[in-house]
């Protein structure tokens, strides 16, 4: 019987290759493991597949009846639709536990680094003693580029470094920094795509002290890639979007990632000095530029939060 495996909803780059090679690590154990996604694949994820000739994994949300098992995720908001009326056999994440049970027990390997591509790295060479395969060791060192924004995320650890390193021996990789620059971009495309689609790339709403305050990224290789022209269209659906939803707030962070490494937060607010209580700054027109900010949960959230409690 086939063991689908599966990444999680919205699928990223780590989901999708991690799924690819867990399942080869199953199969090299004698499982016949069959590795899927639940959604379309970005164009990052598209591109290492096609760098390194790797198919695509078909399309698999739902596991009605089914032996699966999950990479990058335990939760039940991201798991494939009626995860509890299959047989989840393995987990192998890097997020905080989910809320996923099981009935018996499990093959269940998380650990505090910065993509599940190092873990199963670990996996295959620490505690299976498997050899990996050349597209599958692009693949992982491709998830690891992204997860860890090319080493520059927080949660990149040392682990993930030194695996990369090795994965990209393993694929043939002479130059990690120009390939993780290559994913990123993909990664960051904004041409052609409609400004209320970019505002969405990865978009939350929040309460904040009774507001509803929308506040979405758009990370970018370089500020450069968003024109004049595309930000004033931005900035017409942020004002469409704050009306339309009765919202106090709708922020878009503009974070360049690679360059500049900060943001450029676009507002609309009823109450523009939220944005000096929150970041010592004030908004010039509807934009301020904030150096070094980058990372939404742990450095935009926070101190808005702060702000409209004040
Ligand atoms: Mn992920
Ligand atoms: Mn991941």
């Amino acid at each position: 019987m086939a063991v689908f495996v599966m990444g999680h909803k919205s699928p990223d780059t780590d989901s999708v290759t991690a799924a690819v090679a867990f399942a080869e690590l199953q199969k090299a154990l004698g499982v016949d493991a069959v590795p899927c996604r639940q959604g379309d694949p970005n164009p990052e994820t598209e591109l290492a597949f096609k760098k390194f000739g790797v198919p695509m994994p078909e399309l698999m949300t739902d596991v009605t009846g089914k032996q699966y098992m999950l990479v990058d995720h335990s939760d039940i908001k991201q798991a494939p639709d009626n995860w509890d009326k299959g047989e989840l056999l393995a987990v192998v994440d890097h997020h905080k536990i989910g809320d996923i049970t099981t009935a018996s027990p499990i093959f269940f390997c998380a650990m505090p680094v910065g993509c599940t591509g190092t873990v199963l790295y670990k996996l295959y060479t620490d505690m299976f003693k498997k050899p990996i395969d050349s597209k599958v060791a692009g693949l992982m060192l491709s998830a690891i580029l992204s997860d860890t924004v090319l080493f520059k995320s927080p949660t990149c650890t040392p682990d993930d470094k030194a695996a990369a390193e090795a994965l990209a021996k393993i694929a043939g990789i002479s130059d990690i920094k120009a390939w993780g620059l290559e994913l990123a971009k993909a990664k960051s495309s904004v041409e052609g795509i409609p400004p209320m689609d970019l505002i969405h790339r990865d978009y939350k709403d929040f309460n904040m002290s009774g507001k509803t305050v929308g506040i979405g990224q758009l990370e970018l290789v370089s500020l450069s890639q968003v024109s004049n022209d595309l930000k004033c269209a931005i900035m017409d659906n942020l004002k469409k979007m704050k009306v339309d939803g009765n919202r106090h707030s709708v922020f878009l962070m503009l974070t360049d990632t690679m360059e500049k490494e900060g943001t450029e937060l676009l507002a609309v607010t009823d109450d523009p000095s939220v944005v000096e209580k929150a970041f010592g700054k004030k908004l010039e027109g509807n934009s301020v530029w904030l150096p070094g900010v980058m990372s939404r949960k742990k450095q935009m959230v926070p101190p808005l939060e702060k702000a409209f409690a004040s």
